[in-house]
Formats: C-alpha cells, structure tokens, sequence
C-alpha cells in the first residue's frame, strides 16, 4: 500500500529502487515471548538466519580472496568462530525452547550476557571484542528480518538505515546502490555532504523510517523535497519520470559552465580549485576547469599497502599531476595519516585512544624524519616541471612550519647539488584547522606564502564534535556562530597581509554556503571536483558587494537557526547561470 514519508533532503537528486533495510548493528528489543506451539518455527527462524550470515561470510572470504589484508581476515575469522560459538547457540536454543522467549529476546539477552563478561575483564582487548560480538548478533538480527528472495548484488536498491558512515558511501554508490535514506542525521553532515559531491541522492532523518519500510519494496526518493515514496503509484512513478528528466536538463545546464569564468554578476573572478585524491579526480579538476588544485591529498598514495611509496613513485605521481594541470598551481599536502585511517604501512600509532587529537598530519611527519625528507624530496623534484606549493597540515605552532621551511631549503639545496632541478621559488602553506592556528595567526603569518582553512577539522575541534560521529548530528555543523567568526578572522588576518587564503574542507563545496563563504570576504575555493560546477554557478548568480554588506547580519546571528536564515534570504535565483 501507498505509504509517504517525509524526511530531509540531503543530497539532491531522484532515484526508484527496492528498499534495503539495514538495521542498526546493537540490538534494541523490548521482551517478547512466544506459545509453546511456537517453539519449533522459532528454533527454525533463526538458524536459518544465522546459517544465512555463515553463507554471507564465507562468500565474502572468497570475493576477497587474495585481495584481503590481514587484519581484515582475522576479523572475519573471528566472527565465523563467534558463529560457531556453542555458548552462544545453546543460550540461544534454551532461551527460545525453555524460557519461551522470540528469537530477537534471545539474542538480546545473549548479547548483554556475553558482553557483560567481556566488559569486566581487564584486557583491553577482550574489552573491545564487545563490538564483535555487537557485530555478529547484530547480523543475525538483520538476517532474521531480511527478506531473502534470492537477491546477491545491491544494484538498484535504495539503502533505508539509522545512519551511514562517509567512508561507506562511495562503496555503496560503486556497488550501484542508487540513494540512501536514513532515520538520523542533518543536511550538514560529512555523509550528507560527501553523498551531494557523489551525486548520490540522499534524504535523512525519516521519523521511524526502519519500522515503516520492509526489505524488499519499492520506494521513490527525492533528495531535494526529502520525499520518500514507499510502494509508488502510477501518479508517484509519472512525478519521478518528470523529476528525472527536470534532473537531466539541469545537469546539461550545469555542463555548459565548464568553461565559463568563475565571475560573480557584479564582475569579481572568484577561484574555484579541485580538492584531488586520486589521479582521477585532477584530470576531472582539468576538465572542469578548476584553477588549480587546492588540495592534493598525498595519503592516498600510503593506504591500501603495507610497504611505504619511495621518493621515486611519489616524484612520478606529484610530477603527473603537475603536468596535467599544464600550468595551474598544484598544491600537493604533506602526508595527513592517523591512527583513524587504515593505515597498513605500520607508521600512524596503532593504540592511541583519540587518534584525532593524537600523532598525525605534521605531528607524525616531525616524528618520522625519514619519511618527511622522502616526501618533500619528491615535491621538490616535481617542482621544477610546473607550478608546485607544499601544505602543512595540522600546524599548531610556529615551529612546525619553521621546520619544514628549513628542511625544504636544506633538500633543495642537496638536490640541485645531486644534478636535480628545483623551482626557485616553492611556496609553503599552512591548514588553519586547529583553533589554536587560527587564534595565534599574526604570529606566523610572516612565515608562510599561503593559507588553506580545513574547516573539515577546524569544525571538529572548534565545536568538539567528532567529524565522523553521525549521532553529533547538528552540534557538528559548520553554522555555528563561532565558526564564522574564525573564519571571517582568518580571512581578514591574511587578507591584510596580502597572503592567499583559500578553504579546502567541505564547505567549500557546498553550493548553498556559496553566498555566505563569498560574505565572509573568500575568494578561493578549493573543493571535491564534482561539486565544482554547482559552486560555480551559484557566485556566477551572486552580488558579492551586496553580500559582503550583509557581512554584518550574519554575524549578528546568534545561532544556527539565525545563519540558515540568513542563507535561506541571500540564496541567488539561479538562471543559465
Ligand atoms: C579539513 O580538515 O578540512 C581538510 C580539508 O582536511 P582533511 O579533510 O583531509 O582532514
Ligand atoms: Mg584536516
């Protein structure tokens, strides 16, 4: 039966597929008991369901096969042996067949059993195989409610769940997954944000979404109005079609800008440049017409290996990506890794309780001096075939960047006396996204050629608001008064001395803070290069001296609700563009 649900539109864009319904992982069950007469399809129901997920392992061993890192394979090993545990599937079997107790009962209660011991043990890392066995339950649970019509791949389907993961969503989308809606979540969270960069339509905070909506049925999405349509009818298909065709024409639109200027209507060229992660994403940066790249972020090169890239492979891929931009600025990052990315080559600290606020970005470059040197080794040598800048991430002190001004000058000098050409002029940049950069800017400012604000960061520790923790929901979003005030400081700070400031996190690629961004006296962005023709279109649509007098009622607000407004009333009409 026709159902519609109202929710959020996140990422804009219209999608008809079946709905996956995910569950949450950590089981919520209130007690339920069963008849006697029961017993027996109950015992039935979920051994079924958990021989299901021992089939979903195992073929998900074999697809990676070969291709599996090793903490990966533990990991699985680990939930087939939980699996297989006898403590827990006798519990279970007694829980059902003596106490008279749902499947779903069951496997609560063995769940907070289990746990319980794991918990009180002194271990650290007994104590954190509770998310294991969350893991493992939590997919017997899915399995008990998921419909199994022979289905194997995800394409064509649109994903209904709590919350999604950033990291998953390009994974997701690759996998053809064509939208995602979830119960929690804002507009304004990094999975909002990257799945608007990935053209994935998305709509978010869907009250009771996971009780409204079974595994299997059809649904219209629409992440602009934040319309879900379970089990559309004839008029609900026929509104989709039109969407999909109004879609296509503004992307056709949208194409036509590639190679118009980035000038606002009152005639100021604005610099839209491309955040890069792959040699892929410069030659979209290229195409697109970015003026350069903003932020070329070298961890790349580090994940998915466990051996580190030598200074000759990272002199080949900054030199490639020098030579594609043919003469634009390439601003390539001193390797950001952390204990929080996967990283395999064993140089971010494995243990650290808060990788965040632990050893990464400059921190681990200054510790690592060897692995520094090899890096700017070969930014140096790409130097000399285009226009080259090195980034600093994570500077939280003068220091920091003293450093490596003198290690690029002591490594330039070797090179040139090694045979190596150098430019004589490489233009070092620090991140503003530790508050304290921001607030002690004069002190350095003389030190550095250029600033680029992560607001990515600068966010998250500003607002103490993990970037990837989706239950923060709005206490993460960038509108925060404080967050403007920074940022209009650091703009100022650099404007007055005549340093280049850009911002590269994601706001940068919002298209809806064009406007503010513009008020706030930017005038280069940096961002993901499939965002960068939506941008470019809304300042082609801005005043930006009528902005930049409304400078003052924006930072009069006192609160979200205040900023939104105030972007909701300076929203250019986009035209042709
Ligand atoms: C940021 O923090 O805004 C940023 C651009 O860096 P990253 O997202 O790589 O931490
Ligand atoms: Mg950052």
């Amino acid at each position: 039966m026709r159902r519609l649900l109202q929710g959020q539109g996140a990422s804009r864009g219209n999608a008809l597929g079946r709905a996956w319904v995910r569950l949450p992982d950590v089981l919520e069950v209130g007690e339920e008991h069963i008849e006697p007469g029961q017993v027996e399809a109950e015992l039935e129901r979920l051994h079924l369901a958990i021989e299901r997920v021992r089939a979903e392992m195992r073929s998900l061993r074999e697809r990676l096969q070969g291709a599996l890192p090793p903490e990966l394979g533990q990991f699985l090993d680990l939930h087939a042996l939980l699996l297989d545990d006898p403590e827990l599937l006798q519990g279970l079997d007694e829980a059902i067949r003596g106490q008279l107790l749902s499947a779903d009962y069951a496997l609560h209660l063995q769940r907070e059993r289990i746990t319980a011991g794991f918990r009180a043990m002194d271990d650290a890392y007994f104590r954190s195989r509770v998310e294991d066995i969350d893991q493992v339950i939590g997919r017997i649970h899915a399995s008990l409610h998921a419909r199994h019509d022979g289905r194997t791949g995800m394409a064509g389907e649109v994903l209904a769940c709590e919350s999604v993961a950033p990291a998953e969503l390009a994974q997701l989308q690759q996998r053809g997954v064509v939208a995602v809606v979830t119960s929690a979540g804002s507009p304004l969270s990094h999975s909002a944000i990257l799945a608007r960069s990935l053209h994935l339509p998305m709509v978010v905070g869907v009250p009771g979404l996971l009780q409204r909506v079974a595994d299997g049925e059809v649904l219209t999405v629409d992440g602009g109005t934040g319309e879900v349509v379970v089990e559309p009818g004839p008029a609900d298909l026929r509104h989709h079609r039109e969407r999909r065709r109004a879609t296509a024409r503004e992307l056709r639109a949208l194409r036509r800008l590639r190679r118009e200027p980035t000038r606002t209507r009152d005639g100021s060229t604005i610099e839209l440049q491309a955040n890069a992660e792959s040699p892929a994403d410069i030659a979209r940066a290229h195409a697109l017409g970015a003026s350069g790249i903003g932020l070329y972020r070298t961890e790349f090169l580090f994940l998915q290996r466990t051996a580190l890239p030598g200074e000759e492979e990272q002199f080949q891929a900054y030199r490639d990506a020098v030579l594609a931009m043919n003469g634009r600025v390439v601003t390539i990052r001193i390797l950001d890794l952390g204990a929080d990315k996967a990283d395999r080559t064993g140089l971010s600290l494995r243990d650290e309780s808060n990788p965040a606020l632990g050893l990464r970005g400059i921190r681990l470059a200054m510790a690592r001096p060897d692995v520094l040197e090899v890096q700017l080794r070969a930014m140096l040598r790409a130097s000399a075939y285009g226009r080259l800048r090195v980034l600093v991430p994570m500077v939280s002190e003068r220091g920091q960047v003293l450093h490596v001004r003198a290690e690029l000058a002591r490594l330039a000098a070797a090179l040139r006396a090694e045979g190596h050409g150098v430019a004589a002029n490489v233009p070092l940049g620090a991140m503003i996204e530790v508050p304290a950069a921001a607030l002690m800017l004069p002190t350095f400012l003389g030190d550095v050629d250029f600033l680029s604000v992560g607001t990515n960061d600068l966010v998250q520790y500003l607002l103490a608001s993990d970037r990837d923790n989706e239950a923060l929901g709005e206490l993460g979003s960038p509108l925060h008064p404080a967050v403007l005030r920074v940022l209009r400081d650091v703009i100022r700070t650099a404007a007055a001395a005549g340093k280049p400031v850009s911002v590269c996190g994601e706001m940068a690629g919002d298209p809806r803070l064009s406007p503010l961004l513009l008020a706030l006296g930017l005038e280069q962005f940096s961002m993901h290069p499939a965002t960068l023709l939506d941008v470019r279109q809304v300042v082609r649509a801005c005043d930006l001296m009528h902005l930049r007098a409304r400078l003052p009622a924006l930072l009069r607000a006192r609160d979200r609700s205040g900023i939104e407004r105030w972007i909701a009333r300076h929203h250019p009409p986009l035209g042709e563009g």
